[in-house]
């Protein structure tokens, strides 16, 4: 009885509404409305940009604006730092103002929309992320209750998707990749490259014992990338050599070859000892020194992943250390920062830890804490036993013809430092 007359009395207000002309603005709830997105992003490489469309509809289902109409005043947008042509407009055609305060980190649009209960409301966005000549790395971020997306690539570009669910389609020199009904979220990373004869850049570096070549071979487009691994190579296996306490352990001239994430599984980088090291075309600086640092862990006869991994990253912190110091600190903190945070949820015994032979999506938290585990043991054992022990243990792994197991390696560490390590070899055998 009372829910009749409280809808007859709504009911009352409502005419009395329409006859004076006159809507009351009620802010609807955005709990209640139902978003839908259409996205496309294709890339468009005359332009160097990927163009970014997408269809944004939203429904009013807030019950509390049965009888008048909701009120919607804005709404959020994640698009990317360096996008730029942003526009919006609605289905009329008429302009809706979009942007950014400094310090936000959402675009927010002006809608000013009042709909009636039920009905649905479109609008469309549009923008332009750069990318280089050849190479295009973008991502999808898409929040909504249900999501389509699709990624349009010349047929020419090898592509590379951290998120399986999608399907393939092929049409006039493009490949479309297909998200589609995906509910709440869809985050994802594309890797587009456009392969091209390598170009080579030739520089020789003096060592102590010898002159190394270095070989850099890139695509078309990708200088800047060629001229800064270059430079990081010749600037850092000098001090490398110098903090290892041994000279560049090999008889060959180093290659290192611009590479795409299915040329590496997924990895950052591989080093195939005198085939060269294959550097992802993205990766920076600390992964490159990662990779010539597996020179010297090669040469140690280590048994274990965690001691070739766990010391290949402890010498990318020490080498970054002498060369950018506040990088060093930085990628260290980080690194640690990582390593407690995810091993809540991993369980991994670095003692028998082995890698996969490619990462993607579905197991590189398990593959990273790995790596994060590794970092922090070699890292704490350096911490307690100091650079010169650690350089006094590194000759005795080379003077030793066997392979290094755990047990020659604590008997090592333990002989030039006479520390006590009781936590550190906790830390290698148990499972957190
Ligand atoms: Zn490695």
């Amino acid at each position: 009885m009372e829910n009749i007359k409280k809808r007859i009395f709504l009911g009352f207000i409502f005419v009395v509404l329409i006859f004076t002309g006159f809507i009351i603005p009620v802010s609807a709830d955005w709990n209640e409305t139902n978003k839908e997105v259409d996205s496309f992003y294709k890339l468009v490489p005359d332009d160097s940009v990927v163009h970014v469309f997408k269809e944004i509809q939203f429904t009013n289902y807030d019950t509390d604006t049965k009888y008048w109409k909701g009120y919607y005043e804005h709404m959020h947008h994640e698009i990317p730092e360096n996008a730029r042509n942003i526009d919006m407009w609605d289905r009329g055609n008429k302009k809706i103002t979009i942007q950014k305060e400094h310090g936000d980190e959402y675009y927010i649009s002006r809608l000013n929309r009042n709909l009636w209960y039920g009905d649905s409301c479109s609008i469309y966005l549009e923008y332009d992320i750069p990318v280089n000549e050849n190479t295009a790395v973008f991502k999808l971020n898409e929040n909504a209750d249900l999501i389509n997306a699709t990624v349009m690539v010349p047929d020419s570009y090898n592509v590379y998707i951290d998120n399986p669910d999608y399907t393939t389609k092929h049409s006039s020199n493009l490949n479309m990749y297909k998200f589609n009904r995906i509910k709440d979220q869809l985050r994802c990373k594309i890797d587009a490259v456009n392969r091209t004869e390598y170009n080579v850049l030739n520089k020789t570096v003096q060592l102590s014992d010898e002159k190394v070549g270095f070989k850099i071979k890139y695509w078309d487009g990708e200088d800047d990338w060629a001229n800064t691994t270059l430079d990081t190579a010749l600037k850092t296996l000098p001090v490398m050599e110098k903090l290892w306490g041994i000279p560049y352990p090999k008889d060959y001239n180093i290659t290192i070859t611009q590479a795409t994430k299915n040329d590496t599984s997924g990895y950052s980088g591989i080093n195939n000892g005198k085939h060269g090291i294959l550097m992802l075309h993205t990766s920076n600086e600390d992964i490159l020194i990662h990779e010539l640092a597996h020179y010297w862990t090669q040469n140690c006869n280590f048994k274990h992943r965690w001691m070739d991994e766990g010391y290949a990253d402890l010498y990318t912190y020490l080498v970054l250390n002498r060369i950018n110091p506040h990088d060093a600190h930085e990628r260290k903190e980080d690194f640690i920062k990582q390593y407690n945070t995810m091993k809540q949820s991993n369980d991994l015994v670095l003692s028998t830890w082995s890698v996969p032979d490619s990462i993607g999506s579905k197991n590189f938290d398990q593959v990273d804490y790995g790596y994060k585990k590794s970092f922090v043991l070699v890292y704490n054992i350096y911490n307690k036993i100091g650079l010169e022990s650690i350089k006094e243990a590194n000759q005795q792994f080379l003077k030793l013809n066997s392979s290094i197991g755990n047990n020659e390696y604590k008997h090592i560490i333990q002989s030039v430092s006479h520390t006590n390590l009781k936590n550190e070899w906790k830390l290698l055998h148990s499972d957190i």
